[in-house]
C-alpha cells in the first residue's frame, strides 16, 4: 500500500453493501476473508475501523426461503431479524481466525436525528475502538418502518461517520466510483478522480439505478459524500466486487475521492448539516436573510410564513421568499408558537404568548448556512 497515501488516514467508516458479501444468496466467505486481510493492513498502521454493513434482508429472506421481491414490510423486518444474524456469525468466524473482536450495534433514523441518542451511540463506539474491537454496524431493520428508516445504508454510513469524527468514510461498490455517466449504459464515460464539491452537476451524473441485492445507488453515494463533506469527512468509492479491495484502492488510487470541506466548525453543527430528517420550514423575508448572512440569529420579526408542524428541538430547513434553500438549524419554538410570533419584535413574546422564552427562534450557534 502506499505510505503517503495512508498518511491522513485515523479513524475509518468502510460500508460494504450487498452485492460484495452475498454471493449466490449465500454470505461470500471468500471475499469476505481477502477483506478482513485488507483489515488488519490497516489496523497495523494504527487506522481505527469501523464497519458498516447490509445484506441482512436479502440473506434473511434466504433463510426464510422467500421468493418475491417486494416484501411487505413485516416480512422485512423478520427478514433481517433472522439475516443480522447470519451476518454477524459469519463475521464473527472470519475475523476470529485472526484474532480481531467484533461488535454489533444496530442504529435506528431516531438514533442518528435525536441528538441526546446520536450523542448516546458515539460513547458506545468511542468505548468499543479503545478496546481495539471493530464496531460492525447496520440499521436496525427489524424494528424500523420504511418512513421513518434510512433504507440504505450509504447515508447511514455517512451519518455514523459524521457522529463518531471519521476522517475518511470509503463506500465499497461494485463500479470503481463516479462516472460522466453511468458506465453500465454507456461505454464513453470518465472516471472522476476527485470531487472538490458535492453539487448539483455532480448529482446529474448519478443514475438513482441499484443491484438486485441492496437499496443504494451512485445517488445515494453522492447523498452519503454530501454529509460526510460536511462534516469533515473525505469520501471515497471504489470497487469491492473484487478481493482484497481496500488494497487495491491503495496500491491503484483508481477510484472517486470526495474531499471534505469541512466549513462547519463546532460538531454541533456538523450534526447539524448531517440532519437528514428536517421536519419543517421557516420562510424568512430579505432583511433576515442578509442579517443571517452576517452571522446573526433568527427572530421573529423576519419570519414571512410557517410550513410544516414540528417542535422545540427539531432540525428545521430556512427559504427564502422564492423557495431557495438557505440552510436548517434548531428550532427554540414549537411552529403553533412561531405561527404567533411571527413578524413581531422579540420584546413582545412574552405578551403573546405568556412566558418569557428566548429572544431567537432559532439561535446563531444552532444553525448552518448553505454556501
Ligand atoms: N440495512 C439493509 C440490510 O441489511 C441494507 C440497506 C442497503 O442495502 O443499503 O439488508
Amino acid at each position: 500500500m502506499k505510505k503517503s497515501v495512508l498518511e491522513n488516514f485515523r479513524r475509518v467508516v468502510i460500508k460494504i453493501g450487498s452485492s460484495l458479501l452475498i454471493s449466490n444468496n449465500k454470505f461470500n466467505t471468500n471475499w469476505f476473508d481477502s477483506f478482513v486481510d485488507d483489515i488488519i493492513l490497516l489496523r497495523k498502521r494504527k487506522i481505527e475501523i469501523l464497519i458498516v454493513v447490509s445484506g441482512a434482508v436479502s440473506l434473511g429472506k434466504n433463510y426464510l426461503k422467500i421468493n418475491k421481491t417486494k416484501l411487505k414490510i413485516f416480512e422485512k423486518q423478520a427478514c433481517a431479524a433472522c439475516g443480522q444474524l447470519i451476518l454477524m456469525n459469519n463475521f464473527k468466524k472470519s475475523f476470529e481466525k485472526k484474532n480481531i473482536k467484533v461488535a454489533q450495534i444496530l442504529l435506528t433514523f431516531f438514533d442518528t436525528e435525536n441528538r441526546r441518542n446520536s450523542l448516546n451511540s458515539r460513547e458506545t463506539i468511542t468505548e468499543l475502538l479503545k478496546f481495539k474491537i471493530i464496531p460492525v454496524i447496520n440499521e436496525n431493520d427489524s424494528v424500523s418502518i420504511d418512513e421513518l428508516k434510512f433504507g440504505d445504508n450509504d447515508r447511514l454510513a455517512a451519518r455514523v461517520s459524521q457522529i463518531i469524527g471519521a476522517d475518511h468514510l470509503v463506500l465499497l461498490s461494485d463500479v470503481d466510483g463516479l462516472f460522466t455517466s453511468n458506465p453500465k449504459k454507456n461505454k464513453k464515460v470518465e472516471l472522476i478522480e476527485e470531487v472538490r464539491e458535492v453539487n448539483e452537476k455532480i448529482f446529474k451524473m448519478a443514475s438513482a439505478e441499484t443491484n438486485f441485492h441492496g437499496t443504494g445507488g451512485m445517488l445515494t453515494k453522492l447523498q452519503a459524500a454530501e454529509i460526510a463533506a460536511g462534516s469533515g469527512c473525505n469520501t471515497i468509492i471504489c470497487k469491492g466486487t473484487i478481493k482484497n479491495p481496500i488494497k487495491n484502492y491503495f496500491n491503484k488510487c483508481y477510484g472517486t475521492k470526495f474531499l471534505s470541506n469541512n466549513k462547519y466548525g463546532t460538531s454541533f453543527k456538523k450534526w447539524i448539516a448531517g440532519a437528514i430528517n428536517v421536519m419543517g420550514t421557516l420562510i424568512l423575508d430579505d432583511g433576515a436573510i442578509r442579517a443571517l448572512k452576517k452571522g446573526a440569529s433568527i427572530l421573529p420579526s423576519g419570519i414571512e410564513n410557517i410550513i410544516g408542524t414540528f417542535f422545540k428541538g427539531d432540525v428545521i430547513s430556512f427559504k427564502n421568499l422564492n423557495g431557495k434553500n438557505i440552510g436548517k438549524g434548531v428550532t427554540y419554538y414549537d411552529s403553533k408558537e412561531i405561527k404567533i410570533i411571527k413578524g413581531r419584535k422579540s420584546s413582545e413574546i412574552k405578551k403573546l404568548l405568556g412566558y418569557e422564552g428566548r429572544d431567537e427562534i432559532v439561535h446563531r450557534d444552532y444553525l448552518i448556512l448553505n454556501e
